[in-house]
């Protein structure tokens, strides 16, 4: 199944158990438009380059179209189409004034100088700048593009309407109007939630063992915030593999070698492991902080975490959430636990909309009290109809969006 009919799958699951009007599902079974645009490079050797550029405007019922804009070399219109809908389910989930959208070129950025990465940047704007817009669209970063890439959008917009517009875009640089803490922003929503549910779990406490897959950015800073309650983290991944100490592994020194040695694997108080030992380990906590499609119905059956948190975008597939579900597996859905993004990314536009500058501390309050409601709704929903959380995160969306659409 496509990347978009597998996400369709979970809506009409969802409908059918929420009783939501059928029109609410076929207009949520349809991005409100797509654009696909050619735009060309010119490279550093003169060459001029072609590449396929994508904005997917899924739906602004609850306020305008917001999404990131991923560079990488499997993006299609399938892709995007599919993160678009999550994006419009994600920001229903925590209750943010904004509909979904996402964006994307299909190019290997890694290939490119700083130059051309530059113009591509800047290329993507020129291409879509008439359709997006403060009030009507705003994009962010996501794989592969970045705050330098986001100020180089902003740049561009704000010349092509000859007027400062921060407010086009989130995850700029904090020199240009970005928000305190959005660098921390999912690890720490993640946290939050992690916080939340832990609560109602009488098998999980401080004594619980974790292990999580993806040591950047997001799990980075997940791990952090566990360290400092003195969790024992017992394996830990990157894209090279996995270390493992069922005793604990000392993350501070762990980082240290990462930076030394550009990967965890060869630490010296641990095995190396691969990633898919690292999925099956004996443990309480599994955190997904790294790719799509990581647990599929060829190893759920191997499971052995009672909780898993998903903070990568799809980690489970379709067959493997149920496979887990039978195994008893609580998964907390990546609609809600990596949701701390967006939600900072949405105190970004405020910022920039109001000329305001917030602090740190302020953004993560207000992330906090925003992730703690979504998590009490989620939650409550999952036992009104007795379901689990992704299908509980998905009624909870789909009942806002059902009033606002008819509204
Ligand atoms: P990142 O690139 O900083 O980190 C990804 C980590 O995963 C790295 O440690 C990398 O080495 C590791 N990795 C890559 N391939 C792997 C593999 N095959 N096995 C194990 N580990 C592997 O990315 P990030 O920003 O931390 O994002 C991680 C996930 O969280 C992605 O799915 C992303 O879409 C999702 N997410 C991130 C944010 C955010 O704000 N950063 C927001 C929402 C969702």
């Amino acid at each position: 199944m496509s990347p978009f009919l597998n996400t369709l799958d979970n809506l009409t699951q969802a409908g059918k158990i929420a009783l939501i009007d059928k029109r609410v599902i076929l207009k949520l079974q349809n991005p409100d438009r797509f654009i696909e645009a050619n735009i060309f490079v010119e490279m550093d050797d003169g060459d001029l380059r072609i590449f396929k550029a994508y904005r997917v405007q899924y739906n602004n019922s609850r306020g305008p179209y917001k999404g990131g804009i991923r560079f990488h070399p499997s993006v299609d219109l399938e892709e995007i189409k599919a993160l678009a809908f999550l994006m419009v389910i994600k920001c229903a989930v925590v209750d943010i004034p904004f509909g979904g959208a996402k964006g994307g070129v299909s190019v290997n950025s890694k290939e490119l100088s700083n130059k051309e990465l530059e113009k591509l940047s800047r290329a993507w704007i020129q291409a879509f700048y008439d359709v997006i817009g403060p009030e009507k669209d705003v994009p962010a970063p996501d794989m592969y593009t970045n705050a330098q890439i986001m100020d180089w959008m902003e740049d561009e917009y704000s010349q092509i309407v000859n007027k400062k517009t921060p407010a086009i875009i989130t995850g700029k640089s904090i020199e240009n109007n970005g928000s305190l803490g959005r660098d921390k922003a999912t690890g720490l929503g993640a946290w939050q939630v992690f916080n939340k549910i832990i609560k109602k779990l009488d098998y999980i406490n401080q004594e619980s063992k974790i292990v999580i897959q993806g040591f950047g950015s997001a799990g980075g800073v997940f791990i952090d915030y566990a360290i400092e309650k003195n969790y024992k983290i017992i394996a830990v991944s990157d894209s090279k593999g996995g270390v493992y100490n069922k005793n604990g592994l000392d993350i501070n020194k762990l980082k240290k070698h990462k930076q030394a040695r550009g990967s965890v694997q060869d630490f010296n108080d641990a095995q190396n492991i691969s990633n898919e030992e690292l999925l099956e380990l004996e443990t309480d906590i599994l955190v997904l902080a790294a790719l799509e499609n990581q647990i599929t119905k060829e190893n759920a059956n191997e499971i052995k975490a009672k909780l898993i948190l998903e903070i990568a975008n799809g980690p489970i597939s379709k067959e493997a959430d149920e496979i887990l579900a039978q195994k008893n597996i609580l998964v907390c859905p990546d609609i809600l636990s990596n949701a701390g993004g967006v939600v900072v990314s949405y105190f970004e536009w405020l910022q920039n909309i109001k000329a305001e500058k917030w602090t740190a501390e302020e953004v993560f309050e207000k992330l906090e009290k925003i992730m703690n409601k979504a998590f009490d709704d989620v939650w409550n929903i999952s036992k009104e109809y007795n379901i689990n959380l992704r299908m509980s995160a998905f009624i909870l969306a789909l009942k806002r969006l059902e009033k606002a659409i008819k509204l």
